[in-house]
């Protein structure tokens, strides 16, 4: 079965419903208009929770291999239609077309790891017997999943992120509902419409469109919500986090990460993965190189080649196999980012290419000398911004990478075995790339931060983890006491 969901129709308990009051989904490369989706409102998420409940008991009960062959066919059926979900996410966020095929490839790895990982859910015997007066005892534990869990995502992934949580979650046996981004609802959208081809029972998925701000407290709050799992801005995630109240919780935030770059890096290769991990998605990126600490004596010979091959970066239609970059999100969050670029400046800072803004376009940016006490040197910029400072030693370069109050993923380039290892120990964040910049994943490792950075991990087999639960089983055995 195949549903247009590029119409105005949201996933509530296994039907696409259309409602009166609608959000526009605008193109953010010119604001036109792609098509509107429904505005949820408080019945509707209430209505949706109800039906998870008993979509939650089916999701339970679906035997281990049948959730295998909906994850696969959810799989199978958007390697089919890859090209739709590219355009899709393409067209509705800012990704060019070539990232968002790249995005659709790992949401495909992500449903398969998530096959995978649902037949490892596996719990192990207790020595009962350790304690006296116990020797009549035998068991186990088993992990069983905890119920309705509540996805709320961010724009930048819009596919991929959401699958993060909906694999984990049917590989579990749980029901989910989803909040996309208001801005990049469709691809969540096309997720669901791929677990309804896929034949997921009613009622386990919803994907509900609207704001967060008005109806994210219900999911929130509600009691029978048994997990938040949240990916976004760190503002919001303590606003959820306070409010969430007795379940679990599942932080995936922002950061501002640092890459150090030692004089005996190999300087083409730490050039080109430092400036792709600046600009790729627009430096949309929770994983986007922000600040790169450089030793002095190469300082220069890296900036000037960092600076040529931003030079060359191609920016436009998103649409273009040929664009790197593309716009922001929107024009909002494009003067964001000018209004940092220029507080920084006007406080000392040398731009050394970029900072013009067109609309949502805001043009690849390098800046040097940034005061500490700017913005931009502490938040995370979200943005096509790069920090380049230089310094004395590598102790200082761990000093300056750690004091900030982000810590997800960080980048070292050097090829002293002692100080990788050292870097390893000392960074505190919650990934160390050794001779890469700190955007590098694969979706199957643990992933997380530190600090601001987050509470928890994702990568399939971690988010299970965290979305089931130990039941213990102890058997009281009477022929032992005659034994
Ligand atoms: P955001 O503004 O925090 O929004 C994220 C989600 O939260 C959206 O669905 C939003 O809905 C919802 N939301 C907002 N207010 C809410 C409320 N009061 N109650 C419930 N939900 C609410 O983040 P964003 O701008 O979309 O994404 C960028 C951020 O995500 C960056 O900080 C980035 O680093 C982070 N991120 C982290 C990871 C990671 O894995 N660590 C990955 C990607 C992105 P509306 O759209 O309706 O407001």
């Amino acid at each position: 079965m195949k549903t247009e969901v590029l119409g105005t129709k949201m996933f509530l308990a296994g039907e696409w419903i259309s409602k009166e009051e609608t959000i526009a989904v605008l193109n953010p490369q010119d604001n036109s208009f792609i098509t509107n989706v429904p505005a949820a409102s408080a019945e509707d998420m209430l209505f949706a929770i109800e039906q998870a409940k008993e979509g939650a008991q089916k999701a339970a009960s679906m035997p281990v291999h049948q959730r295998i062959s909906i994850l696969n066919k959810a799989a199978n059926y958007i390697n089919e239609n890859s090209e739709k979900y590219a355009e899709t996410i393409a067209l509705e966020g800012s990704k060019t077309i070539l990232q968002a095929r790249a995005e659709v490839n790992r949401c495909i790895q992500t449903l398969q790891i998530s096959a995978e990982e649902a037949r490892r859910i596996q719990g192990e015997t207790i020595p009962f017997d350790q304690r006296e007066g116990s020797e009549d005892r035998l068991g186990y534990y088993y992990r069983f999943p905890i119920g309705i869990i509540a996805a709320i995502t961010p724009f930048n992934d819009p596919l991929n992120l959401v699958a993060h949580k909906v694999g984990p979650a049917i590989a579990s046996g749980n029901a989910i509902i989803v909040k996309p981004a208001t801005v990049t609802p469709l691809s969540a959208l096309l997720l669901a419409e791929a677990f309804e081809a896929a034949g997921l029972p009613p009622k386990v998925i919803s994907v509900i469109t609207g704001h967060g701000g008005e109806i994210g407290d219900i999911l929130i709050t509600h009691p029978a919500i048994r997990m938040v799992s949240f990916t976004g801005g760190l503002e919001t995630g303590e606003r959820i986090a306070h409010k969430a109240g007795l379940k679990k919780i599942s932080m995936e935030l922002g950061s501002n990460s640092p890459v150090i770059i030692l004089k005996d890096a190999d300087l083409p290769d730490a050039v080109e993965a430092t400036v792709s991990g600046a600009f790729y998605a627009v430096g949309q990126n929770c994983l986007g190189v922000q600040r790169v600490y450089i030793e002095q004596d190469i300082y220069d010979e890296f900036c000037s080649e960092f600076i040529a091959r931003v030079g060359q970066y191609r920016v436009g239609d998103k649409m273009l196999e040929t664009t790197d970059m593309g716009p922001m999100i929107n024009e909002k969050e494009a003067i964001r980012v000018e209004k940092w670029v220029n507080e920084a400046v006007d406080k000392g800072a040398t731009l050394l290419i970029g900072g013009k803004r067109e609309g949502a376009f805001y043009s690849p940016t390098v800046l040097t000398d940034v005061p500490a006490d700017c913005t931009i040197a502490q938040q995370e910029i979200f943005g096509p911004v790069v920090l380049l400072y230089p310094v004395d030693d590598f102790a200082s370069a761990i000093e300056k990478s750690n004091d900030v109050d982000y810590g997800l993923q960080a980048g070292i380039f050097t090829r002293d075995i002692e100080k990788a290892f050292e870097a390893i120990e000392k960074m505190n964040v919650g990934g160390i790339m050794i001779n890469d910049s700190s955007d590098y994943r694969i979706d199957g490792m643990p992933f997380g931060g530190v600090k601001g950075s987050g509470l928890g991990r994702e990568g399939v087999k971690f988010a299970i983890q965290e979305m089931t639960e130990p039941k213990v089983v102890s058997f009281k055995l009477n022929y032992k006491k005659s034994m």
